[in-house]
């Protein structure tokens, strides 16, 4: 039987940000944001991108749907690829391929009402507008939990569970097949934060979507997420389906992270894996392992070499010189 297809795929993808110093802005240096990441996702998945926040994960997010202007790499959507894109073909893209903002109160104009900012994009694509464009905003603001009357409302008005409602609409307004949701719940309450979960999750199964989700937080992207990427300085240093990723993680700062989640089970008792000092700076990553000034598990190599990101299982892969590559 043929394997599906992968409606996403990324390869080597890089963002580097100039430094530019002095009078004349000479490039001193880059930031690597996004230092070479791969990753493929399947119709109807949800991808978890997770990491300390300055690891790059928005940026990955962004750089995919080119918002960003990517350094190098390739992204290929649907078999096509993005990165070669004009700008028509790339405004025909932004109605498959849609984002979800952590704070959508600041992507909303305040003198704007709600029904005005997500039908906006309906006309500019030519889609719907006057009675028809009314219609699709009332179905979508029903289908995202709020009312067909918060159409003449301004987004000072809503709650922040209900600005990523219509966040959401938004996103959802052009009947896109896949959503990058960069952090879409953390700005929230946490009594809020399961309903905005449970929401993406019904309208996945509706729509049939295909999320990236993009996370700090490893307690949610288990609940939602079907595979688990984890991002440090730029690169993904580990990539497994979920229950591998959840019950035997192999990269060292894999088990660093997750040894910080609190358990729900009072019997499992987890000993914290501490990691020393904060994020290095992606200017100047360390040489060798870029983990290794934090690892606990660093030994002499780990300063000299780069690890390979090998295959460790049927479907499992990880960078660390002391993981074993299967073949
Ligand atoms: Fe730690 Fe070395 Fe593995 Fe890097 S390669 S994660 S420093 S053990």
């Amino acid at each position: 039987m043929e394997s599906p297809r992968a409606i996403l795929e990324v390869e080597g993808l890089k963002k580097y940000f100039a430094i530019k110093t002095g009078v004349f802005s000479r490039i001193s240096g880059y930031v690597k944001a996004v230092d070479g990441i791969n990753l493929r996702i399947f119709p109807g998945e949800t991808y978890g991108l997770v990491g300390e926040s300055g690891c790059g994960k928005s940026t990955a997010g962004m750089t995919i749907l080119k918002m960003l202007q990517p350094t190098g790499g390739s992204v290929m959507f649907k078999g096509k690829d993005v990165l070669a894109m004009g700008k028509e073909e790339l405004r025909n893209l932004r109605k498959e391929m849609q984002i979800i903002f952590q704070d959508p109160y600041s992507s909303l104009n305040p003198r704007m009402t709600i029904g005005e900012a997500i039908g906006e994009a309906l006309e500019v694509h030519g889609i719907a507008k006057g009675k028809l464009r009314r219609e699709r905003v009332e179905s979508i603001l029903k289908e995202c939990g709020l009312d067909t009357y918060h159409y003449r409302r301004y987004p000072h008005e809503f709650s922040g569970g209900q600005r990523q409602r219509v966040g959401i609409a938004r996103a959802l307004v052009l009947e896109p097949n896949f959503i990058v949701a960069d952090e879409p719940i953390s700005a929230l309450d946490v009594s809020i934060q399961s309903q905005i979960i449970n929401l993406l999750e019904n309208l996945q199964e509706k729509f049939g979507l295909t999320f990236l989700f993009i996370s700090h937080d490893l307690s949610v992207v288990k609940h939602i997420a079907n595979r688990v990427g984890v991002m440090y300085l730029g690169r993904i240093v580990e990539d497994a389906p979920k229950k591998e990723f959840y019950s035997s993680p192999l990269h060292p700062y894999s088990q660093a992270l997750l040894s910080a989640v609190p358990s729900m089970n009072p019997e499992v008792q987890k000993k914290r894996i501490i990691l020393r000092g904060d994020v290095p700076s992606p200017s100047n990553p360390p040489s060798g392992c870029p983990f290794h000034t934090r690892c606990h598990k660093a030994v002499a190599i780990c300063p000299k070499k780069v690890p390979a990101f090998k295959k460790v299982g049927p479907d499992h892969y990880a960078s660390c010189h002391l993981v074993e590559e299967v073949i």
